[in-house]
């Protein structure tokens, strides 16, 4: 049994949505543990694009790692995720944050997720889920003081997720 955090975020289409498809396609590949809240947030790098919708969720999983990268990309590319622009717009982004605190890079997956640290969109929501959390020895309250302080907005608590989409 393994315990990941995972990202996800949503810029195009119906964003609510898409979360909430990609949350409901994820209790198939294993148990979610915790969702946090909503966040709307300011995109970051990438061109021009419309505000995200961002959450952090916990689950565990029988699954190997490559094989819940796989999932999360079936996933991805049932909402209609195209691959054009990096960092540019999309309907559904899962990112795998961390897994297990074990440590792996290659080309195909780095964990924990290399940029995470840095992003407010990222630490807000998993502080939340994971209070007392660290990354690379360092707690998750202190990464959140080294980054800037806007561009993310809390948007509703973690009920989002209870509402079922077809
Ligand atoms: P970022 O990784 O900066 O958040 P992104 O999410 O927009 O950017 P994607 O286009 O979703 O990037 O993914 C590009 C590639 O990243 C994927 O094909 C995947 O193999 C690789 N990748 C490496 N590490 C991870 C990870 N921890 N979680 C998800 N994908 C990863
Ligand atoms: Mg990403
Ligand atoms: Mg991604």
């Amino acid at each position: 049994m393994s315990k990941a955090f995972l990202g996800l975020g949503s810029n195009v289409g119906d964003r609510l949505r898409h979360l909430r498809r990609g949350v409901q396609a994820l209790r198939r590949v294993g148990e979610i543990l915790r969702v946090s809240g909503l966040y709307e947030t300011e995109p970051v790098g990438g061109p021009p694009q419309g505000l995200y919708l961002n959450a952090v969720l916990e689950l565990q999983t029988d699954l190997t790692v490559f094989r819940l990268l796989q999932g999360l990309q079936a996933i991805e590319e049932a909402e209609g995720r195209e691959r054009t622009v990096r960092f540019g717009p999309r309907t559904l982004d899962l990112d795998i944050l961390w897994w297990n605190g074990e440590t792996m890079r290659s080309d195909m997956l780095t964990v924990p997720h290399p940029r995470a640290h840095e992003r407010r969109f990222v630490l807000e929501p998993w502080s939340e889920v994971w209070p007392d959390g660290s990354l690379g020895g360092r707690s998750l309250a202190s990464w959140l003081q080294t980054v800037g302080t806007g561009g993310v907005r809390r948007l509703e608590g973690p009920g989002w997720v209870a509402v079922a989409v077809p």
